[in-house]
């Protein structure tokens, strides 16, 4: 059964997986790479907004990403190495949406600025709060010299 396998996460040869020097694993560029290179889409399963509700998540909330049309996709199931780009809040890399040929909405990881072979990737993931959490329940230890402390994006957070 191993031949006829299928593949739905996409390849991403730009990047390897490696112990983190901020948190966990990491994503790192296997080359040099100019600014807006693809690094590859953020895949995994995805949920609906109403799927989403229903669940509970907890320390899953990872490998989470919600798109703008408000459906969330899984790294943790399916995903590929993208789902190892830790958050900097001065990132090196930036998560772009936008619509693949079949008019689905599609994540892709992509750098902002050129790295080197062997820089570790970040994005700054701009996690929206959940109902009573507060951006210390989202401690961000990325040592830039602009690090807002959290990972949540404190300017949405007037959004409801
Ligand atoms: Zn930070």
């Amino acid at each position: 059964m191993t031949a006829a396998r299928k593949s739905s996460a996409s390849s991403t040869p730009c990047l390897r997986v490696s112990s983190s020097g901020v948190h966990g694993l990491g994503a790192f560029a296997t080359r040099d790479l100019p600014a807006n290179a693809l690094l590859g889409l953020y895949e995994g399963r995805r949920y609906t907004a109403g799927e989403i509700a229903a669940r509970q998540w907890n320390d899953q909330l990872t490998y989470l990403f919600m798109l703008s049309n408000e459906e969330v996709i899984d790294g943790g199931k399916g995903g590929n190495a993208t789902r190892h780009l830790n958050h900097s809040c001065d990132p090196n890399c930036e998560a772009v949406e936008e619509y693949d040929e079949a008019g689905r909405l599609v994540l892709k990881f992509q750098t902002l600025v050129p790295v080197e072979a062997g820089d570790e990737l970040f994005i700054d993931y701009g996690l929206t709060a959940e109902d009573g959490s507060s951006p210390s329940d989202y401690p961000c230890r990325c040592g830039a010299a602009n690090c807002r402390g959290t990972m949540l994006d404190v300017e949405m957070r007037d959004e409801v």
